[in-house]
């Protein structure tokens, strides 16, 4: 009964995993050689799923006659804040739009997206994480960004999906991000930060030592390289 339970929390539907002590020891033993695997995090919204896009369509979809904000002209991390400052109600308009049913599942790829993602978790010596934070208002987005990485990764790439609202505290090489600015509890996070450039932050100038990605066509495999021993 025990071992049918734990057969249950540890299976995955992979062959392997009909043997619990087997995963276990596979575990063990790809931890003791982790410092020679690359660890990835790639952020979801802004990233591999477009956020701002689908926000966009959305909100001049549900209100026609208010005004918004382009693409080009978004500035800032957060879509509310800017909202907010064209005119008060916006804000909370805003915030309705990403807290509706189906907004996060029907997000489209970003473009290369999926594909790097899927090369990157085949590649030898290397763990590929999505790292995402899901929005306080719970009632649905954290079952579709469940849902959203199954339809397009698929079933075995749930087991490689981290939901934090504090990634700082995170251990990896890497994080690909599109925020400017990450911050949590952890003032020294093991990872470095990558920019996924977005249309919120492409203005912004960084300091030298932040290296960015300018899209999933940008040189992604060197970044990884340049981070193995
Ligand atoms: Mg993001």
């Amino acid at each position: 009964m025990l071992l049918s339970g734990t057969t249950r929390l540890l299976g995955r539907g992979k062959p392997l995993l009909r043997d619990p002590c087997k995963r276990i020891c596979l575990n063990m033993s790809s931890a003791s050689t982790s410092g020679k695997r690359l660890r990835v995090l790639v952020d979801m919204d802004g990233v591999l799923a477009d956020f701002e896009g689908g926000f966009l369509k959305k909100y001049r979809a549900t209100y026609p006659n208010e005004p918004f904000i382009t693409l080009d002209d978004r500035r800032g991390f957060w879509v509310s804040a800017q909202y907010g400052q064209l005119r008060k109600d916006l804000c909370e308009k805003a915030i309705n739009i990403w807290q509706s049913k189906d907004f996060f599942m029907e997000l489209e790829p970003l473009p290369g997206g999926v594909e790097a993602v899927k090369e990157m978790s085949k590649m030898e010596n290397t763990d590929v994480f999505i790292c995402t934070s899901p929005i306080m208002h719970y009632k649905h987005c954290p079952y579709e960004k469940y849902a959203w990485i199954d339809k397009h990764l698929g079933h075995n790439f749930l087991e490689q999906v981290i939901l934090t609202r504090d990634k700082t505290l995170i251990t990896g090489d890497v994080l690909i991000d599109d925020k400017p600015d990450i911050f949590g509890v952890e003032p020294k996070p093991t990872w470095e930060h990558i920019l996924f450039t977005a249309c919120h932050n492409k203005h912004l100038s960084t300091s030298p030592s932040q290296r960015r990605l300018l899209s999933w066509s940008d040189d992604w495999r060197a970044i990884l390289d340049s981070k193995r021993w």
